[in-house]
Order: structure tokens, then sequence, then C-alpha cells
């Protein structure tokens, strides 16, 4: 059977010439992410038109995979150190200073961080962290100048552009920042499908980014990035405004009590496959496949408790961007999928959503039909996508194939559960559009001559449309 999990692939020095992107999505990455909090413009813009170029390239092959979906993933109101040669090294009880600037009188090792009000904010938190915790700081004294002295909880080395997070502290800044703003309008003006909004704490900063898009006239779907408290905090509000959510454990483990991050995962899964919308669970899955070329056992399980609990989609950050086993750990993350899949699909065929209204109804029978009929697929006529992600909020353990006329809205459905995503010009007469999908989601490989497929579409009958739920035959 078909991965019905998506997964995406963080871009990077290991994964950004033409071959190594083309290799990750032939072993099987749906979308690929660019992370702004590396790397300058030029560099992105040549990503983004790569990967547009393998977008053709697979368009004209017709088979699968059929695109790759772009996620441009901003900044946000994020703290980083700042660029360094070497790592710098820390001792255990070693009393180190954090400085917006540099400091060439300090005789302390000085760390430098990209925020200004460091000192100001860093007093409301008792602990700094650094690199999603993997050396720990305790909060000493803020000096007048704006730098932090703290001591190290333990041995470590400081590298370049590493996290740096004040759990507790809501930091003096807007979620969507100035460079998120130019970020902002360079995705949009370069046609990426997907932009992650880091660090969103309220549903307004989702309205103000839509309104904008809005007045601009560009369509780009919105993942509300999960990070802080705030966000938790104000989840529902946010799910509801946002096209794709994604639960960003790098942050939020080091700004909530990391114990409280499973909980928080697998609410945010169930209430945005309530919602209808898609959800990425990220970071650390396969972190040790960075240096690793097989991965730890208890990251297998975390990867399989994210496909159990019926995510759409696992991501890959460093072990893609800069691991050493790029294409190793995607094949590890698609054979837990497939595996944890196969086995939950004896036991469960689909999943139980509430049905709030007659579409939801249509899109409950559509699975029930596919799977009461045995059907290999269910096909959907989709021109925004709405139809193919109403039917995967029931995660039915059978393929949705989506035919669209909109390369746009198939990249788009490139984050849903399950949906593979076709485009196919539609004509006025919906059965020829019907003949013409035939061919080409035989030619993808999704359906054999002879298989049993569930159609659901809009036929005409004397002159009007009706929407029809049909079995056929390939
Ligand atoms: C995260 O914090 O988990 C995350 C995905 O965000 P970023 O890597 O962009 O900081």
């Amino acid at each position: 059977m078909r991965r019905l999990t998506k997964i995406i692939c963080t871009l990077g020095p290991t994964a950004k010439t033409p071959a190594q992107v083309e290799a990750l999505a032939r072993g099987g990455m749906n979308v690929a992410r660019i992370n702004l909090s590396h790397g300058s413009w030029e560099e992105h813009r040549a990503t983004i038109r790569l990967v547009k170029a393998l977008n053709k390239k697979l368009a004209a092959e017709g088979k699968l995979p059929s695109c790759v979906g772009i996620l441009l993933d901003t900044k946000g109101a994020e703290v980083r150190t700042g660029n360094v040669t070497t790592p710098l090294k820390v001792k255990k009880g070693e009393l180190v200073v954090f400085s917006p600037k540099p400091l060439p009188k300090e005789k302390k090792k000085v760390v430098i961080v990209d925020y200004k009000g460091f000192a100001r904010d860093a007093k409301a938190a008792d602990q700094i962290l650094l690199d999603n915790g993997k050396i720990t700081f305790q909060f000493v004294s803020a000096n007048r100048d704006g730098s932090v002295v703290a001591r190290a909880k333990q041995d470590g080395s400081i590298g370049s552009r590493r996290h740096v997070n004040l759990p507790g502290a809501n930091l003096d800044m807007p979620s969507l920042t100035k460079d998120d703003w130019i970020s902002i309008a360079v995705g949009a003006e370069e046609g990426v499908d997907f932009l992650g909004l880091s660090f969103i704490r309220k549903a307004s900063e989702i309205h103000d980014v839509r309104d904008w898009l809005k007045k601009k006239k560009k369509h780009v779907s919105l993942v509300a990035k999960i990070e802080t408290r705030q966000g938790v905090d104000n989840l529902q509000d946010i799910i509801d405004v946002s096209d794709a959510m994604m639960v960003a454990r790098g942050d939020l483990g080091a700004e909530i009590p990391f114990e409280q991050v499973p909980v928080v995962q697998d609410v945010m899964v169930s209430l945005s496959r309530k919602a209808g919308i898609p959800v990425i669970v990220a970071t650390h899955m396969l972190e040790s496949m960075v240096e690793n070329p097989i991965p730890t056992r208890a990251e297998v399980t975390d990867i399989a408790h994210a496909a159990t609990t019926s995510t759409d989609v696992t991501m890959l950050s460093g072990e893609t961007a800069s691991g050493a086993h790029p294409l190793l750990a995607l094949d590890a993350m698609d054979r837990v999928l497939r595996e944890t899949e196969n086995h939950l699909s004896k036991s469960r065929k689909m999943l139980h959503a509430e049905i709030r209204n007659e579409r939801d109804a249509q899109a409950q029978s559509a699975v029930t039909f596919g799977l009461s009929s045995h059907a290999a697929a269910i096909v959907v006529m989709t021109r925004s996508g709405q139809t193919a992600r109403e039917i995967a909020r029931f995660r039915p353990h059978l393929p949705i194939i989506a035919l669209t006329p909109d390369p746009q809205v198939q990249r788009a459905l490139q984050l849903s559960f399950g949906v593979f995503p076709l485009v196919v010009p539609f004509s006025a007469d919906p059965e020829r559009t019907v003949k013409e999908s035939m061919a080409k989601i035989k030619k993808a490989g999704l359906l054999k001559k002879g298989e049993k497929f569930v159609l659901v579409t809009d036929m005409k009958s004397h002159s009007e449309s009706h929407s029809t739920m049909q079995v056929r035959i390939a």
C-alpha cells in the first residue's frame, strides 16, 4: 500500500543541488521546506526556482511523485546566537555573558544574541536554553549595557545561529517581525505554496497576513506554527483561521515544560483533524540521524506515534538540511510510516469525525462507500481542494485521488493525509473530464485496469449540475 502520511523535508546545505532535491522528491518528499532562519535570499530564491523546475519535469513525466509543494518558513520573533568561526566551548559552572553587541573588553566568554531587548526579557526567565535545550544556563544578572550574565549548567559548545529560548518570558517583539513581512512579500511574489508563520500567539496575526495577501491579490496557504505558551492557550482560535498547523516541538519544548509537549501535540493533531485542516508534527523526529545512519528506537516510536494519532504530515529538519544522511533519514521515516499504517489498516479503516453539514455527510459516505465496495481508491474532482480535505478528515486507509485543474491546488494538497493530487483540465462535459482523468490516473500508477473506485463529482442532468457518488471500474 502507498504511504498516506505526508513528509516534509527541510532543504539546506546537504539538500540544495538539483540532483539532491530530485533524489529527495523521488525518495518520498511531498513538501520542501525552506527555513528562513538560515541562508540568504539569493539562496532561497534559487531553491524555490529549483523546486519549480523539478515540478515541471515531474508534470511532464506524469508519474508519481506528481509534484512537490514549497513551504517558506519565516524566522518569527525568535532569538538566535550570532555567527562564529569556531563553536564556543563552555564548562559547567562557568559564567558567560550574552550580549546583543560585541564586548571587546569583557574577560568572560561572550555569546552574541540577535535581540536588543535580551537583558530586559531575560529577567523574567529563570533560565536560558540554547540549541533547543542542549545547554541550559542559570540567569545571574542583567547589566545596563544590555548584556546578561548567566552560569552554564552543563559543558557544551555554542555554534552559529543556535536557538536561544527564555522559558516563561514574553518576548517584547511582535510575532511577525519586519523581516517576516519582507519574507511574506517575497514568498507571495515567488509563488510559494505555504507560508510557515513562526511563534503565532493569537488568531489576529493570521488575519493580518491573510488581509495583506488579499489586498495584494495573492493566495498562499498559511501554516500557524505553535511554539509558545500563548499559542497553546489560543489554540482553537488559531486553528479556526489557519489553513494548516505545525507542532513546532523544537521551540515549544523549550518555551513550555517539555513533559507537556506530547499532550499538546496530541491535542493539536486531534483538534486540527476535527477542523479539517492539515497538521504537521515537526522537529527532532530523527535527530540522531543528523550523524548516524540508523535511527534510535525511541525516534521510530515517535514517528509511529504521530501516525497512530493520525497526523497528516511528519517533518524532517536538520536531518535532511544539514545532516550526514539526508536520504537515509527520509527512507527511515518513510519505512516507519508505511509499516505503522499497514498495521493500523488491519484494525481501523477510517476514523470518526463530527458531521457538521451536508458536505461532511457526503465525504463520510464516500469513505464508507469506498470501503464497503472494496474500492482501490476514492477519486474526487476538486477545484479548490476542499472536497479532498473533507474526505481526508475521516483518515480513510484508501488513497484519495484528487483531480484539479489548478497546479497550485495540486501542490497545496500535498499536505493532506492520503491525498494524491493530479492536474487535469476540467471540461464543460464532466464525463469527458473523467475519461481524460482515467488515462492520467493509470499513467501515474494510482489505479490499474479493472480496479474499482468511488467517483465523487458533479454530473450534468438536464442542464443542471448535481453532486454524485458512483462506483466505477478503471
Ligand atoms: C521548531 O521550533 O520546532 C520549528 C520547526 O521551528 P524552527 O526550526 O523554524 O525554529
